[in-house]
């Protein structure tokens, strides 16, 4: 089974086209200002907003004690919950939701399959997302070939930080990868996402290697790589690879606050103000200058 905890319909924002994104859990890496923090987990996650809370209780019956009430509040025992399918529907008013079901490729795929007019209509197609999509199991091989018999068009994206293998089996299966690069030194990306460089910029060049079409995708990020030496580095090390098709420059901004929030996480990575498009401006012109096709987005 794959798990899943979103899948997106009509997204315009994940590739060309009208597209369907859908957003496995489980990530390798733990980038400090992630904005996807319920991906991280492979397992589902209990997540709670508070504002929509009606104090129904039906959760606290359904906890079995690992859901209760202290000083007004609802307190939710994480540790404990075990198994949180148990919660899946049972709040009436969505305050409490659980991110991360189990769901087969003959689903998801039937699932996608509706909406192939919108596709062929846009050049339009499915984005595997996360998470990180490469680190499901083999159901994600079954999924890519269910798409590949409809002829959707296929996009990946990927931190890249997995082993070879589970990414080159795949290559024939997806029409382009959206690749991220978030920095070149081993010792700030380990820092800063709790990952190995050295894997993602190998994995870059195999990929490079393999033929396959190609897109990096720099979060921008301050603190982290948000300058000219960081990312003309990025930049240079893309300059060399013979198959990419452009880079996207994507600014850092911190609307995952309340999600963290709601996962009764701690959002750690503040004191940053959100970048602005015209501050990549600069970045833009080096690649440009670098013959890379070069696009800031949203
Ligand atoms: S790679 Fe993406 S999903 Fe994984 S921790 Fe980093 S930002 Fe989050």
């Amino acid at each position: 089974m794959l798990t899943v905890f979103n899948i997106q319909r009509f997204s315009l924002h994940d590739g060309n086209g009208v597209r369907t994104s859908i957003f496995f859990k489980g990530c390798p890496l733990r980038c400090l200002w992630c904005n996807n923090p319920e991906s991280i987990d492979p397992l589902p996650s209990v997540m709670f907003d508070e504002r929509l809370c009606n104090r129904f209780g039906e959760c606290i019956k359904a906890a079995d004690g690992r859901i209760y009430e202290a000083d007004g509040a609802l307190v939710i025992d994480r540790e404990k919950i075990g198994d949180p399918g148990q919660l899946m529907d049972v709040c009436p008013s969505k305050a409490l939701r659980v991110a991360g079901r189990e769901m087969s490729a003959a689903e998801i795929a039937a699932g996608v399959e509706k909406d192939l007019p919108f596709y062929d209509m846009s050049s339009g197609g499915v984005t595997l997302s996360g998470g990180e999509p490469f680190a499901q199991g083999e159901e994600l091989g079954e999924l890519l070939l269910l798409l590949r018999d409809k002829r959707i068009h296929v996009s990946a994206e990927t931190s890249l930080h997995v082993p070879w293998e589970k990414v080159s089996k795949y290559t024939s299966l997806v029409d382009m990868f959206l690749a991220d690069l978030k920095h070149t030194h081993p010792l700030k990306f380990a820092q800063y996402t709790g990952g190995d460089a050295g894997l993602v910029l190998e994995n870059f060049r195999k990929l490079d290697a393999s033929g396959s079409a190609f897109v990096i995708r720099v979060p921008v990020v301050p603190g982290f790589n948000h300058s000219e030496p960081e990312i003309f580095s990025i930049i240079d090390f893309a300059a060399g690879l013979e198959h990419l098709s452009e880079i996207h420059l994507i600014p850092y901004h911190s609307l995952a606050t309340e999600k963290y929030h709601m996962l009764g996480k701690a959002y750690t990575y503040k004191g940053f103000a959100d970048v602005s498009k015209q501050e990549l401006v600069a970045y833009a012109d080096y690649a440009s200058q670098m013959g890379i096709t070069t696009k800031i987005l949203n």
